[in-house]
């Protein structure tokens, strides 16, 4: 084993990113994932000028922008068509260094996933536990095969088992009350005129991310029990925003009912109290899983990915560079996740109609930019320097 070897455990978003960030630092990296077959099974995505600056600095900023879609128009919007607030993404652009695009989530994850020479990925692999006995290396186990490591990155989800291993008391993920059900249309959409857009009801929230060639991604966001299943999801869809304005039928009819993906949207509600345990860090949902509401959980995972490589690039200790990782990333994703809660509980959650009504008066009232503002004040994020080890 060298000194600079390193095992991402799980071939997600982050791992694939925290991956790629490894190499630029001079480690030489295996990413084992457990899925047969690498790919990411999600619909859509929206990247904010934080995951946009952190994919530049990975090398594949230039790529992902080709693949995706600027989001300049959009905004929130209630179930009747009335505007609440409106989106200037091109002004964002200008004040952030950075656009904000939405992309397929299939097309982010090849980018990443060819940024990476195909020996560095061992796919169908499980990863069943850690020894962490040696002090001065991980021994990694899937199936009847181990991997020794100086270091481990925990990139393997919301359920992620090396944090249940690592943190046995704490509690894990929790359901956050709101459900999600979304799709890619199998064609363009007639009238899609904006970018990117919510629409707010009572405790149900309807969105779109349009993509380059027309088609689009859309989501619907329920309060719902946990574990609530539909025998037909799309006609569900379709009877729950049968009523609510242009283009939401449009894209419901565009949709094929085999591509309807049904997810509950659990969280990490309890922070955890380190994102490293010995020469091991965790990343990505592992670390922070987050709710949807900021559209964050990627992009900050992507900002995990590049802080950690920077931290790690020319540094005399593991535990060292892993300790600022941790007081680095920390706070900053544990925030971001709080905050994507209240958003939710103001935005999509809100159900009682005087208290919706309120809500939507108060934004009315907002001075035009500043609520996309208050959405979008994460996003503000520069990326530290990724400085190869000297040879
Ligand atoms: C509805 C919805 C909409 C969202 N929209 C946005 C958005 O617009 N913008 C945004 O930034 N974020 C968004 N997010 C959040 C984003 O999807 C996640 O934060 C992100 O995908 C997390 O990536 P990850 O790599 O940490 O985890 P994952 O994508 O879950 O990847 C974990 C990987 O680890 C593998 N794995 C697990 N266990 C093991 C094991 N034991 N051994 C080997 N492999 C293993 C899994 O198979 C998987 O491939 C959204 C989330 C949801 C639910």
């Amino acid at each position: 084993m060298s000194s600079n070897s390193a095992v991402v455990v799980g071939g997600g978003i982050g791992g694939l990113a925290a991956a790629i960030g490894l190499r630029l630092a001079g480690w030489e990296v295996t990413v084992v994932e457990r899925a047969a077959v690498l790919d990411d099974a999600g619909a859509g995505i929206s990247l904010a000028a934080n995951g946009m600056r952190a994919l530049a600095a990975l090398g594949v900023g230039e790529a992902v922008e080709a693949a995706a879609r600027r989001q300049y128009t959009g905004g929130t919007r209630t179930p009747d068509g009335r505007r609440l607030a409106m989106m200037d993404g091109e002004a964002l652009e200008r004040e952030l260094g950075a656009p904000i695009v939405g992309i397929p989530r299939a097309a982010l994850h090849r980018i990443l996933r060819q940024a990476l020479p195909t020996e560095s990925l061992v796919i169908g692999a499980e990863v069943t536990d850690v020894d962490t006995t040696d002090p001065s290396r991980v021994r990694v186990r899937h199936g009847d095969s181990t991997l020794d490591a100086a270091l481990v990155v925990a990139a393997d989800g919301i359920n992620s088992r090396l944090r249940r291993r690592l943190f046995p008391a704490h509690p894990g993920p929790a359901y956050s009350g709101s459900t999600v059900l979304r799709a890619i249309t199998e064609r363009p959409v007639d009238g899609l005129t904006a970018d990117f857009e919510l629409t707010w009801g009572h405790g149900a929230e309807f969105g779109h991310i349009a993509f380059p060639d027309g088609t689009a991604e859309w989501h619907a966001v329920l309060n719902a029990p946990a574990g609530v299943r539909y025998r037909d999801p799309l006609t569900e869809v379709r009877r729950r925003f049968a009523r609510w304005h242009e283009p939401i039928p449009a894209l419901l009819a565009a949709t094929r009912p085999e591509a309807v993906l049904h997810h509950d949207v659990n969280v990490l509600a309890t922070p955890l109290p380190s994102f490293v345990a010995g020469r091991i860090a965790l990343l990505g949902d592992a670390a922070h899983a987050m709710t949807p509401h900021l559209g964050q959980g990627a992009c900050q995972a992507l900002e995990d990915a590049v802080t950690l490589a920077a931290a790690l690039a020319g540094a005399p200790s593991v535990e060292g560079a892993l300790a600022r990782y941790d007081a680095a990333r920390r706070p900053r994703s544990q925030t971001v996740a709080r905050d994507a809660r209240r958003a939710g509980r103001m935005g999509q959650q809100l159900a009682n109609p005087l208290a919706v009504g309120l809500r939507n008066a108060a934004i009315r009232l907002t001075p035009p930019g500043v609520m996309v503002r208050t959405v979008l004040k994460h996003a503000d994020w520069a990326p530290p320097r990724i400085a190869p080890r000297a040879a």
